[in-house]
């Protein structure tokens, strides 16, 4: 997520702006970020793309952030679990802190992260944003 090579950052662009997950063929539990080997051993895997829809399940807000961050504070985060099953943790956005609820449904979408060089390079990502607001 903080990678600044031009050329890393373009590998991880579908698994960054897709929800990229990949499913165990044999038990079915579905990964998010990807990994190699199931918890039942298997290494049997297809690609899944998630929904991006979820609900919080704790939030906080992040006052004094990473310096790459710095331009965002205060921002909100969260941990989601996502309609797949997966729990992240990621950026609430377009929404203040005292509007956040536990449980509340949310939904993926596409936001910067993040600039530098004097904004020539900007990152964007995925966050979230409670689906009442959209
Ligand atoms: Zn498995």
């Amino acid at each position: 997520m903080f990678e600044q090579s031009p050329i890393l950052r373009w590998r991880k662009y579908k698994q960054q702006y897709t929800l990229q997950a990949n499913q165990c063929i044999d038990c079915k539990k579905i990964y998010y970020p990807k990994i190699a080997v199931c918890k039942c051993g298997s290494l049997n895997f297809i690609e899944k793309i998630l929904c991006g829809k979820g609900k919080l399940l704790t939030f906080t807000q992040i006052n004094v952030s990473p310096r790459i961050y710095a331009n965002n504070a205060p921002y909100c985060i969260g941990i989601i679990k996502l309609d797949e099953g997966p729990q992240i943790i990621s950026q609430i956005t377009d929404t203040k802190l005292e509007d956040l609820k536990i449980s509340m449904p949310v939904k993926a979408v596409f936001r910067k992260y993040y600039s530098f060089n004097h904004e020539k390079i900007i990152n964007y990502g995925i966050k979230f944003i409670p689906i009442d607001n959209s």
